[in-house]
């Protein structure tokens, strides 16, 4: 099985419309999982009127906890945190819990035994039938953190999904910009496809989103939505691409028919298969195979080479 990871510059570039375009497309004629990644905004069960199957919670990190009936006020925690989760109080300590990072330096100090460590509830698992394609997604509780951790369980999840259904393919919704979670849908990702919109800002974003791609080393293909409402930014992105080596594999012009077929929870290719946005869609899913075979024969060239070196 293959992973397909689908990255954004920034939010509202079409990556999610994107991704239920290109699984509605491929599932024609292989299996497909999805997986949403972007915790803090999940929308591809949105995009793709999906059913909730069913819901878990995820316990993703931990947090101190003091209990209050046992404590003495003896304040020896207090000295210990440093991290600024403990304070003084009126004669009881204060625990900030959000400035926790559960080291348990204050447990040892503790000669009551009134403090402990558990596990935090920090969001949600989801599976999501949408339209016969299995869905794993997640979503972050509001004011909690460890979002990392949460796109490594709903990855792990989306995999054993994708194993019991015979997936050819797991495609990931990725989250937009650069942040933590990005890092964490990159593992383990065989290739990546970053949507981009033709502006200047756009550009820039996506040049430091590319930095951190390549770390990672996947197959890379680059993807110019709404290509038609600037050309001066769409030659720039393209000559730009060309310049690093990274094919621009598609380009999508400006449809309202996507923002109908969002409206309706369908993808655009299904919603509306005749529109300029679906054909652009099915031009791109034809060469989406292709990058997972080039990049394969870049690594074999790769290997071959490092083989007659030694
Ligand atoms: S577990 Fe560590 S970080 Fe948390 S309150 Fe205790 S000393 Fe501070
Ligand atoms: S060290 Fe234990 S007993 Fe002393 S103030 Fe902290 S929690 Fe209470």
């Amino acid at each position: 099985m293959k992973e397909l990871l689908i990255l954004s510059d920034k939010g509202g570039a079409g990556k999610s419309s994107v991704t239920a375009s290109i699984a509605a497309l491929l599932s024609g004629t292989l299996n497909i999982t999805l997986a949403d990644t972007d915790v803090n905004a999940p929308n591809l069960h949105i995009i793709n009127k999906a059913s909730l199957i069913k819901s878990a919670p995820i316990y993703a990190s931990e947090k101190a906890f003091i209990d209050m009936t046992a404590c003495t006020g003896c304040m020896g925690c207090t000295d210990m945190c440093s991290f600024g989760a403990l304070m003084r109080g009126n004669g009881t300590p204060v625990l900030l819990q959000i400035f926790c990072e559960a080291c348990g330096a204050c447990i040892k100090e503790c000669p009551e035994k009134a403090i402990e460590i558990r596990q935090i509830h920090n969001g949600y698992l989801h599976l999501f039938d949408a339209g016969g394609i299995k869905l794993v997604s997640g979503k972050l509780s509001i004011g909690q953190g460890s979002t990392g951790k949460i796109v490594d369980i709903i990855k792990s999840e989306a995999r054993i999904a994708a194993q019991n259904d015979n997936a050819d393919y797991l495609i990931i919704d990725g989250p937009p910009g650069l942040c933590c979670p990005v890092i964490s849908s990159l593992k383990g990702c065989d290739a990546v496809l970053a949507i981009t919109e033709p502006t200047m800002p756009a550009l820039s974003a996506l040049e430091r989103l590319l930095n951190v791609v390549e770390y990672s080393d996947p197959a890379v293909g680059v993807i110019i939505n709404k290509v038609d409402i600037n050309p001066a930014g769409a030659d720039a992105v393209r000559r730009s691409m060309e310049e690093r080596g990274i094919p621009v594999i598609g380009e999508i012009p400006y449809d309202i028919h996507v923002s109908f077929a969002i409206t309706e929870g369908v993808p655009v290719e299904i919603c509306f298969p005749e529109s300029k946005a679906a054909e652009a869609l099915r031009t791109i899913t034809s060469k989406i195979l292709s990058l997972f075979e080039t990049k394969q024969q870049e690594r074999d060239i790769d290997h071959e080479q490092d083989t007659c070196m030694r």
